[in-house]
């Protein structure tokens, strides 16, 4: 029997293996480049930065509402809200942020089911829903995650 893992450690898996996807997603030779102030940095280096807060669970895995950040437009700057709004509209359509925050407002329940489906989703689909994607950022993202103990979440 494999061990259970707590609700509070699915969530934590997802969270971390999301994370690693968002940053690594538009990866050009391990670097990226922060949407709300355009600094270039390895994917390790940066984070990946919440629209709407990750205190909401309806989004807090929607990757239209996360997105890459240097640390200082994150953590300092409080997020850079406004400008990442504009991005997400830039790149999605007039209206997505303002659809993010009406998402958010929803009580979604994730069951544990659905956390570790959707961290599988993740894996299984990674490659293809890649732009820009070489094999080098994929062979460091399975790395890490196996490093990480990631796939124990689902196995
Ligand atoms: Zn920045």
């Amino acid at each position: 029997m494999p061990r259970k893992i707590s609700r509070k450690g699915l969530v934590k898996k997802l969270d971390r293996v999301f994370s690693i996807f968002i940053r690594t997603r538009h990866a050009k030779e391990n670097l990226v480049q922060c949407v709300t102030c355009g600094v270039r940095k390895h994917w390790k280096e940066v984070d990946a930065g919440h629209f709407v807060s990750r205190r909401h669970y309806a989004t807090r895995w929607n990757q239209q509402n996360v997105h890459v950040q240097c640390k200082k437009c994150n953590g300092f700057h409080g997020g850079q809200n406004y400008i990442m709004g504009k991005y997400i509209d830039k790149t999605y359509g007039e209206g997505t942020a303002d659809e993010l925050i009406t998402m958010s407002r929803q009580i979604k329940k994730f069951t544990d089911q659905d956390l570790k489906t959707f961290n599988r989703t993740i894996f299984l689909n990674f490659p293809l829903f890649l732009e820009g994607f070489t094999s080098v950022s994929l062979f460091f993202f399975i790395h890490i995650c196996l490093n990480q103990n990631i796939f124990c979440s689902f196995m």
